[in-house]
């Protein structure tokens, strides 16, 4: 059955996947929403034996319904392929009796990869499939993963250029050096100063401003997002909890049709999103548990119904989930509003307004299938040291967000559900932090040297994406203030001449 999009925000316009694709965001500042969950055609039985590639392809079809065939393979194919480090793709790790689900065999080390790869795929079939003529600038915002994902995917892509833009001091010294040294002609990075929230807010923003894009049209430029916005980052991301269950039923860790609970460590809270719509495609999960650091907005909202960004933003160990403004939880307030886009308009303009809003009562009963609970700094060290010593198992920061939370949820419910953890990054992206967390003598040592050291105490080889930047030479050093973000772009697309 063919799936149209409409924004978030405004249901009238209907496009098809490809062009949701192609716009990132609706011109009202909405984002894109299938106007169904389509459900799985096949039984979880029945997707046993098959390849992450072959399930991806099972549950991308039934989102991307513009799509041939051929394209969809094709765009699967080049996504999936030896850029991971397993042949598994996302293969499944079991410690302390929770399965987790690594996330992070990518190109660069962050789950983001799992849609950063296909992402550039998908988009210039897009472009093809409608026949768009002008060259896509990907905008882009970072916590710190995005950023890079999307790079290595875009980097060298004929007819697109990609600008990524992060926090200067938010994120980890790996995460920046991986940035600025990227290599490629239409890629560029600026360091801002200001926090993540500021950066997305200048990149939506951007993409709302009729000015700019006025002169990029007569340029044969277009915006395009590679943030978790993009429907086309979130249909990908539904794939892998798809393939975590069929994987546990293959392997005889879940009886046909038992439950499982799900813990996703939550920023954007576009994973825990894809999580929800696999539930929703008729995946048996029971709980999603939503694990936020000390910028705890989600769990204030899960436990009150009140979502307020008026607080202090704290810089943590765990930068990929150092946001106070959750994107992609505003396509759940949609649905929980009953597709309501007038309703949902509302209380997105509250939050732009005031910086908070509240749900109803009615809306809030639809919210039982989730938990939400927070690590502070001290519980995710303990958590990454006391992983180590129980199971030889070393967690990056956020991952060891989640086992705190799960431990946590336990704790409180007593729920003894089998639990798969999204496990979201490598240890590898935050060495020091990690590191120092098992025991602090390594606060002496620099970062290369505490990779060195983590890859023998966690018998694990220094992945490929650590060695192509020990060397590698810093090619970006672009620093503006969170107001010259525009004027940056207009340089980088030498749009600034005129004006
Ligand atoms: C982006 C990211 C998260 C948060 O994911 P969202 O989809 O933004 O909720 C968690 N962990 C890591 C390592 C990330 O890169």
């Amino acid at each position: 059955m063919e799936i149209l999009y409409s924004s978030t925000r405004d249901s009238g316009k209907k496009v098809t996947a490809s062009q949701a694709i192609l716009k990132g965001l609706s011109d009202d500042g909405g984002l894109f929403v299938p106007d169904h969950i389509p459900a799985l055609e096949l039984s979880m039985r029945e997707l046993t034996g098959m390849s992450y590639q072959e399930i991806a392809y099972e549950v991308m079809r039934l989102y991307l319904t513009d799509f041939t065939e051929d394209e969809l393979k094709n765009c699967i194919s080049r996504a999936y392929d030896s850029k991971f480090d397993t042949k598994e793709i996302a293969p499944i790790t079991e410690a302390e009796g929770t399965y987790y689900l690594e996330l992070f065999h990518g190109s660069t080390i962050a789950f983001k990869d799992m849609a950063l790869s296909i992402l550039p795929h998908l988009m210039i079939t897009s472009a093809k499939k409608n026949h768009a003529e002008n060259e896509i600038v990907i905008l882009t915002a970072t916590s710190g993963d995005t950023g890079k994902a999307a790079l290595a995917g875009f980097a060298g892509v004929e007819g697109t250029k990609i600008i990524v833009f992060y926090p200067k001091n938010g994120v980890s010294p790996i995460q920046e050096k991986q940035m600025v040294t990227q290599k490629g002609d239409n890629t560029f990075v600026v360091g801002i100063h200001g926090n993540f929230d500021d950066a997305q807010n200048g990149v939506k923003s951007l993409f709302n401003d009729p000015e700019l894009a006025g002169e990029m049209a007569e340029a044969g430029l277009q915006f395009s997002s590679a943030n978790s916005i993009n429907i086309g980052r979130l249909v990908p991301q539904v794939v892998y909890y798809v393939y975590a269950y069929v994987k546990l039923l293959e392997r005889g860790k879940v009886k046909d049709g038992e439950m499982i609970n799900v813990v996703v460590p939550t920023g954007n809270f576009g994973n825990i999103l894809a999580a929800f719509y696999a539930k929703n495609m008729g995946v048996p999960i029971g709980k999603l548990i939503c694990a936020s650091n000390e910028n705890k907005v989600l769990y204030d909202f899960f436990v009150t119904g009140r979502y307020d960004r008026n607080r202090e933003f704290k810089l943590t160990s765990s930068p990929s989930m150092d946001i106070l403004i959750s994107s992609n939880l505003e396509r759940l307030i949609y649905r929980i509003a009953g597709n309501d886009a007038k309703k949902n308009a509302e209380l997105m303009a509250a939050l732009s307004r005031t910086g908070s809003y509240e749900i109803t009562e009615q809306m809030r009963t639809q919210l039982a299938d989730f938990y939400g609970n927070y690590a502070d700094e001290q519980e995710t060290a303990k958590r990454i040291k006391d992983m180590y010593e129980n199971a030889g198992y070393v967690l990056d920061t956020h991952t060891a967000v989640a086992s705190a939370v799960y431990q946590k949820y336990v704790a409180d419910t007593k729920d003894e559900t089998v639990t798969v953890i999204a496990s979201t990054a490598s240890p590898f992206k935050f060495t020091r932090n990690v590191m120092n967390a098992i025991d602090a003598k390594y606060d002496a040592m620099s970062d290369f040297e505490l990779v060195d050291e983590l890859s023998g105490i966690g018998k694990v080889a220094v992945p490929n994406a650590i060695e192509e930047i020990r060397m590698a030479p810093i090619v970006h050093d672009n620093v503006c203030d969170k107001t010259e973000m525009k004027a940056a772009v207009k340089r980088f697309l030498g749009l600034d001449s005129q004006s």
